[in-house]
């Protein structure tokens, strides 16, 4: 065996999140749950692995994901059939109905967290991807739905991403889709000898499938088919015209797309997709849509419900091509010390800085060399400090230490300051009023 095969490294289409990125990830993490309490919604985690059946029943066996990407294993302790969970609609759900959690009225609520596919990794498609999403449990709508919708939208704009697209359409329920469907095998038998395989299996499984095809060959067969929407009843017309009316009064800006449809059973009258030409074949970033039967389903009373589910992977990659991404500065001061009493005096009064909010980063002489007061100055500005706070021989023998202000406002400059007092006199630096041009989030 040679010794590139003892080298371990991580699944494939399974991403390792390193600092350089990380920024990122909490920037939209922190973003998206501040919209989503702005709109009265609470977290839930559920756990990641679920029993095989709990998905295999609420996805549905003719799709995509539990034909052929689900990592499913049997327990090898005691042969319980489980899941990684593919998405986290079911999970939730679950949890719903195990805890009553709707039994006082309906719920608003919102989760984070890896999923898990089996899918061929490529830009944008990953086997462990994250998801943000949100389920509001119990409302018949068209009013959630368009709230559900406000809340991406208000999520794109918190961000600074512009050119992501609403496309909606109306699925409506089981009855009609079952007239659809007669007349859309139908019209696909005709043109049987030139659909792909794709096509050509699902023709009589999931035909509703066909018609989100992204081969371009099949353009033409599929938007000449007969559409669903002209087989909606008069309820869920009325539906898709209450969704729209909201949307239109509030300035959201969508396009009907009629072949829009899911790729999971569960779902029902309004279906929606945020896209984006910016990342290839991958457009998509958020789905979503209504799903009334799916508690049901699970031996619930009937619960209305809808939601939707985010990739974060699409979104992060979108965010890094919008104007600031640079890392924020790791901390407001790096200590920088010389000499055992100094080192002593440091950590001391790191600890007090820190007792006074700021972020702080002391040098360890011991790890990576004492190093001359120059080469820790250096290190100090690579972490982007706001001051650096220095503590020789001379300082610890007057009881000072110097503070060197290393950014902006006052930069070069360094004042010596009495070690009892260089707390207040850095805290009084930094937050210095309106004049102050430092980003300094949590002192406000
Ligand atoms: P696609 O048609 O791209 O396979 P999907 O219908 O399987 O999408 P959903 O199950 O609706 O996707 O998931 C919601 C969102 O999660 C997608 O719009 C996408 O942003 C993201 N997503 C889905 N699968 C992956 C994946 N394998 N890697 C990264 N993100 C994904
Ligand atoms: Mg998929």
């Amino acid at each position: 065996m040679s010794n590139k095969a003892d080298k371990i490294t991580a699944i494939k289409g399974m991403n390792d999140l390193l600092p350089a990125d990380a920024h990122l990830w909490e920037i939209f993490e922190n973003t998206a749950q501040s919209v989503v309490q702005s709109y009265g919604f609470q977290q839930i985690r559920t756990p990641i692995v679920e029993e095989t059946r709990l998905f295999s029943r609420a996805i549905g066996a003719v799709t995509d994901i539990v034909e052929k990407e689900m990592y499913s294993f049997e327990d090898a302790m005691n042969g319980d059939k489980l899941t990684l969970r593919p998405e986290g609609t079911a999970g939730v759900v679950r949890a719903v109905l195990e805890h009553n959690l709707v039994y006082e009225g309906p719920k608003r609520l919102w989760y984070k967290g890896p999923m898990f596919r089996h899918e061929r990794p490529q830009r944008g498609r990953y086997r462990q991807f994250h998801q943000f999403g949100a389920e509001a449990v119990g409302f018949t709508g068209p009013d959630v739905d368009a709230e559900m919708i406000a809340m991406c939208r208000r999520l794109w704009d918190d961000l600074g991403l512009e050119n992501i697209r609403l496309e909606i359409n109306s699925i409506g329920d089981a009855e009609e889709r079952a007239r659809h469907r007669v007349d859309l095998i139908a019209y696909l038998e005709q043109h049987e000898e030139h659909l792909d395989a794709d096509a050509k299996r699902r023709l009589h499984s999931n035909p509703l499938r066909i018609l989100d095809t992204k081969n371009p060959a099949l353009q033409g067969i599929v938007n000449s088919a007969p559409k669903l929407l002209d087989y909606l009843g008069a309820e869920s017309l009325a539906h898709f015209e209450g969704v729209k009316k909201i949307l239109d009064a509030n300035a959201i800006q969508y396009t009907v797309n009629t072949r829009l449809v899911r790729g999971i059973d569960y779902y029902n009258r309004t279906v929606f997709e945020w896209v984006t030409d910016e990342l290839g074949a991958q457009g998509t970033v958020c789905a979503g849509g209504r799903y009334d039967p799916l508690i049901e389903m699970f031996g619930g009373k009937p619960t209305p419900a809808v939601g939707f589910a985010m990739g974060i992977e699409r979104l992060i990659e979108l965010m890094k091509g919008v104007g600031d991404t640079a890392a924020p500065r790791q901390c407001d001061v790096y200590l920088v010390h010389q000499g055992e009493a100094a080192q002593m005096q440091a950590f001391i009064l790191g600890e007090r800085l820190r007792d006074a909010g700021l972020d702080v980063i002391l040098h360890c002489a011991a790890s990576t060399g004492a190093g001359s007061f120059k080469s820790q100055m250096k290190k100090a500005d690579g972490t982007g400090a706001t001051f650096a706070v220095i503590i020789g021989e001379d300082e610890v023998a007057n009881n000072t230490a110097v503070v060197k202000a290393m950014r902006a406002e006052g930069e070069g400059q360094q004042q010596s300051v009495a070690f009892e007092g260089v707390v207040d006199y850095v805290v009084d630096q930094i937050t210095c009023g309106d004049d102050c041009d430092h980003d300094h989030h949590h002192h406000h």
